[in-house]
């Protein structure tokens, strides 16, 4: 017998399908709300490490994000310069194993789409254009509303409504993202032929310019520079910084210069880092993945984190007979210190650029947190 037979979940994230769909194999009932009014078309491309394929492989869909994606191994470090002179080809951790690539680059609503299929198979309701707006500890369980209304009582919320997490404010903690210091623009963009991996350049105009393939025609492209208010710029005006950029850096660069234009989903944000430290839950509600960590994108590790909050949570509910406290204990302590080693890792890897700590030993820290997040969640 499970911990519990009826949960509800805030979003349809990566986090939210990693506990609904074990979840719902398991025969529990599981309604995700998703504020949203259908699975997200926006965003270009990610990058998910090994120990995101393997998580990804658990919840069953594997195959179709391997025909989907474009895997690669190591990763490149180059300089700045009209050579892009190599400054370092990192040795590859397969941090999920040898049954995975030690990298994969994907187009992002091709994983929301693959990822929300498998649920609805297995039986998960996805209702969509619904916000969490309201829970309420009763005696017997926890009532969730939805647009101000209620939606029923069930034995868990699970908040894995993202960085700006309103279940988070909901059950009162006060940890949330705070702005790190850089911004990064992101385009989406023909990839040049001789892009078979993710490369990064460490200094030039930016503080890191890097891509990464996700598919044979496609590759999203990125530049890190100081935290700017940018928002108002349209993606015309963003397709132009980031030309300018381009000019710095030399190899496949050229390339990305010719074809970036306004239509390429240009998009421009802030860093953010935060990590609920203490308990992820208040009784009955818990929040998993950004809404409980979050870090700059610099070990490209915070979707895979969030599959593993959420599977781990899963399993966890599965093995478990009551909502209480050893296992809220038992997922915190499963939890806890590998999403710290990330945040802190990512974290400090901007630092340093903030600094211009040219003797920090980048290359490093990345095979560290790599070595770390080889060994099972
Ligand atoms: C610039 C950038 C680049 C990144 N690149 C990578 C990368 O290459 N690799 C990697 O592993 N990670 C990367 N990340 C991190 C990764 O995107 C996140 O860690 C991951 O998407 C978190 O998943 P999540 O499910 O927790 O949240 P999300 O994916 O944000 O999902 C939350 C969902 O909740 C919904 N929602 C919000 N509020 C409510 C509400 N009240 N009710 C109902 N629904 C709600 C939202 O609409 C959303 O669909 C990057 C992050 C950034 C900022």
């Amino acid at each position: 017998m499970a911990a519990v037979t009826k949960v509800a979940v805030a979003g349809c994230g990566a986090a939210s399908m990693a506990v609904a769909i074990p979840l719902a194999e398991a025969g529990v009932e599981v309604d995700v709300y998703e504020l949203k009014s259908e699975i997200s078309a926006l965003g270009s491309g990610i990058t998910l490490q090994g120990n995101a394929l393997r998580a990804l492989d658990r919840l069953g869909v594997w195959g179709e994000v391997r025909d989907e994606g474009y895997p690669f191994e190591g990763l490149t470090l180059r300089a700045p310069g009209p050579d892009a002179a190599v400054v370092a080809e990192l040795p590859e951790v397969g941090t999920g194993g040898p049954d995975y690539p030690a990298g994969m680059g994907m187009y992002r609503p091709d994983l929301a789409r693959i990822l929300a299929k498998r649920a609805e198979e297995v039986g998960v309701r996805i209702h969509f254009g619904s916000k969490v707006t309201g829970v309420a500890e009763t005696e017997t369980g926890v009532r969730v509303d939805v647009g101000g209304a209620s939606v029923g009582e069930f034995d868990l919320l699970v908040g894995a409504d993202g960085l700006h997490s309103t279940v988070r404010e909901l059950i009162g903690i006060e940890e949330k993202p705070e702005p790190t210091g850089m911004g990064i623009w992101r385009a989406f963009v023909p990839r040049p032929a001789e892009v078979a991996q993710s490369q990064l350049y460490y200094g030039g105009p930016a503080y890191i310019a890097g891509y990464t393939p996700t598919g044979e025609d496609s590759m999203y492209a990125f530049f890190v520079e100081d935290a700017q208010d940018r928002f108002a710029l349209g993606p015309a005006e963003g397709a132009e910084i980031m030309k300018g950029l381009c000019g710095a850096y030399g190899g496949p660069w050229n390339e990305v210069r010719e074809t970036l234009d306004e239509t390429r989903r240009i998009n421009y944000t802030w860093f953010t880092s935060h990590i609920i430290d203490g308990a992820w839950n208040r009784g009955r509600t818990v929040v998993i993945g950004d809404a409980a960590h979050s870090c700059p994108p610099t070990i490209a590790q915070g979707a895979a984190q969030a599959l593993e909050d959420g599977i781990v949570l899963a399993e966890l509910l599965l093995a478990g007979d009551a909502v209480d406290d050893p296992l809220w204990e038992a997922f915190h302590a499963r939890r806890i210190a590998r999403a710290r080693a990330v945040v802190e890792a990512s974290v400090q890897l901007g630092k340093w650029q903030l600094e211009h700590n040219r003797d920090a030993d980048a290359p490093g820290l990345i095979f560290g947190i790599a070595h770390q997040m080889a060994e099972p969640a």
